[in-house]
């Protein structure tokens, strides 16, 4: 069990005061008046059901800017008919404790009906990434995950937003629409955290069953073995990546093999041939959980 806060750091930063808002206006008079202090705001957005992966990106904003904003919104328009949104892991006291307890200043929780009223109709495509990979077995996902960011990055007017390499198109994305409409404002993208048997924390993580558990791992495990055979066998041919991943999950009963590809890592073209900053990312399903995972390399040779 990875531990959740590092109470060493909670003591020396003085933690405790964070403020929470779940009104947009709130919200916005809260960033000007930030920005008015002179200070430099860091955000973090959320679903909630916060683990170490949050948390990482919640101190890492600490480095890179003086106030924290973290946000915890499950958002419906990013969900397909047929997912887990009403069911998707909600425990906003303890999200709030542990955002705390990381160092953030506030937490910002608007609520559905304030960020899509009725008559809500603007929704924003990023063309072309948004409907590869995740995009393709979740028509939709990015129309609503862009539309959100894009609203909760006008309310919350950070110098800098975070994102996990974990969902690697999310943040690819993200960098494109930031840049394509000109927001002002820089995006960190941090590494993945993983439980110790190497399975990236995930809010998700939480709807396996025990057995589900211990063969969820042959995701992280089929990546080094992709990773391996590039970097040490230098292994150059996309295709034979992708055998080597479905081999080594078809092993594992449990887990089924939703795609596993070879793209490149700034704009998710296909490749056939293994050069440059490349990025492998797979889904699989474990029982009814959809979990995904990548890896980036860097190939010079
Ligand atoms: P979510 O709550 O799933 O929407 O994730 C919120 C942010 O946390 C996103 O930027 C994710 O990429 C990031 N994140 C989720 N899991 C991890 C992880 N295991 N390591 C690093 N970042 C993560």
């Amino acid at each position: 069990m990875a531990i959740l806060a590092d109470p060493e750091r909670t003591q020396k930063s003085g933690e405790g005061l964070m403020e929470t808002l779940t009104s947009p206006e709130r919200m916005r008079a809260l960033a000007r008046e930030f920005r008015a202090q002179g200070e430099r705001i860091g955000y973090v957005p959320t679903m909630g059901a916060l683990h170490e992966g949050h948390l990482s990106l919640i101190r890492r904003s600490k480095q890179l800017a003086t106030r924290t904003v973290v946000s915890l919104f499950v958002n419906p328009t990013q969900f397909g008919p047929s997912e887990d949104f009403r069911k998707y892991p909600r425990n906003p006291e303890r999200d709030a404790e542990l955002a705390r307890l990381a160092g953030a200043d506030v937490l910002y929780a608007p609520r559905v009906g304030d960020v899509y009223p009725p008559g809500y109709r603007t929704y924003v495509a990023v063309e072309g990434l948004g409907t590869t990979l995740e995009g393709a077995s979740r028509p939709g996902h990015f129309r609503g995950v862009a539309t959100v960011v894009v609203k909760l990055l006008n309310r919350v007017a950070p110098h800098v937003a975070l994102f996990g390499q974990k969902d690697a198109q999310q943040a690819i994305l993200i960098k494109k629409l930031v840049r394509d409409l000109e927001v002002d404002l820089e995006i960190e993208v941090c590494p993945t955290v993983r439980e110790e048997d190497g399975l990236a924390m995930s809010s998700r993580n939480a709807y396996l069953t025990p057995e589900q558990r211990r063969a969820a791992p042959v995701l992280y495990r089929a990546l080094k073995r992709a990773e391996s055979a590039v970097v040490r066998e230098k292994e150059r041919r996309a295709e034979r990546i992708v055998d080597l991943i479905r081999e080594t999950v078809a092993a594992e009963p449990y887990v089924s093999l939703d795609y596993a590809e070879v793209v490149d890592a700034g704009t998710l073209a296909p490749l056939e041939r293994i050069e440059g900053s490349v990025l492998i990312p797979i889904a699989a399903r474990v029982g009814a959980t959809r979990l995904i995972d990548n890896v980036i390399l860097k190939v010079e040779e």
